[in-house]
């Protein structure tokens, strides 16, 4: 699968250039567009010719040799139909073409590498939670083909992007179980919401994440010391891990941490809460954004 940029023109209905405000995922679409030709790059024209007035658009329009954007990863496409809702600010969203002349497996498959891509470009290595059908936002019968089991079903498509991103697949199991002894790593790239100064306590300084924190201000011994965190972009590009932490910023973590202990879910932390250990501290870290590696 090559993937080429055919952007559509800014400043239009479809491309607002409004930027995402956050990452969930992924929403996948079918186009739902079974005229012969209607491959990728026939709707990428489409956005760059009439259908630029129209506040429709997606990221990326995929057929069976193509991956083709059309909004710039950081915008918003107008794709998943709820409006100012996480689907069209907080996913990138693909649409698999169906177009009678192409070939559906091909083209799902092709979009099975590229939500790994994506994935694993966020530093996700987890699907479950970050996989969208059209049809979680507004109840539209959209991925079509997907949900009809063509070429596979919807679970089928999760466990192949789960597959590519190595790691066991547990997309629609139970949640995962963290003990005192487990590996983990952070899922994801966190927001800085608070910062502290290197101090006595954290010799590299620390960042306070409300996704780390329950979603709530950070309190004592939940702030992350910076020793093993990268400061990167919103996109989780750009890693340097001497960079240094400012509120607004975000950061990832590629190091994989041995939980100290545990404290079990509560009305506050309905996760649960992880203990670990970096540049000579223990901290908490809501076990949400931890996902389990294996021992072996
Ligand atoms: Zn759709």
């Amino acid at each position: 699968m090559q993937i080429i940029e055919m952007l559509a023109p800014a400043g239009t209905n479809c491309r607002s250039g409004r930027q995402r405000t956050g990452f969930r995922g992924i929403t996948v679409h079918n186009t739902s567009n079974w005229s012969k030709g209607a491959g990728a790059i026939n709707h990428a024209n489409y956005l760059r010719g009439s259908g630029k007035n129209n506040y429709v658009s997606w990221h990326y329009v995929i057929d069976k040799d193509y991956a083709v954007r059309c909004i710039p990863e950081n915008e918003v496409a107008w794709c998943a139909g709820d409006g100012n809702g996480d689907g069209n600010f907080k996913t990138i969203n693909i649409e698999i073409c169906d177009n009678s002349d192409g070939n559906i497996r091909k083209a799902t498959d092709n979009a099975v590498e590229l939500c790994a891509q994506i994935l694993r470009r966020y530093g996700i290595s987890n699907v479950s939670g970050h996989l969208f059908q059209h049809n979680n936002w507004t109840g539209k019968d959209c991925p079509y083909d997907i949900r009809r089991g063509n070429p596979y079903d919807w679970n089928t498509f999760v466990n192949k992007v789960q597959e590519k991103l190595g790691g066991k697949p547990s997309p629609s199991g139970p949640d995962q179980i963290l003990t005192a002894g487990s590996k983990v790593r952070f899922n994801g790239v966190f927001k800085i919401n608070e910062i502290i100064k290197p101090n006595k306590k954290y010799p590299n300084g620390a960042v306070g994440s409300y996704q780390t924190c329950y979603g709530a201000p950070c309190g004592t011994n939940d702030y992350i010391p910076c020793g093993p965190i990268g400061i990167c972009d919103f996109n989780g590009n750009n890693v340097n891990y001497n960079g240094v932490a400012k509120v607004g910023g975000y950061w990832k973590c590629d190091k994989i941490f041995t939980v100290i202990g545990v404290e079990l879910p509560t009305r506050y932390t309905k996760n649960g809460v992880a203990i670990l250990e970096a540049d000579g501290v223990r901290f908490r870290v809501d076990c949400g954004p931890l996902y389990e590696v294996s021992n072996s």
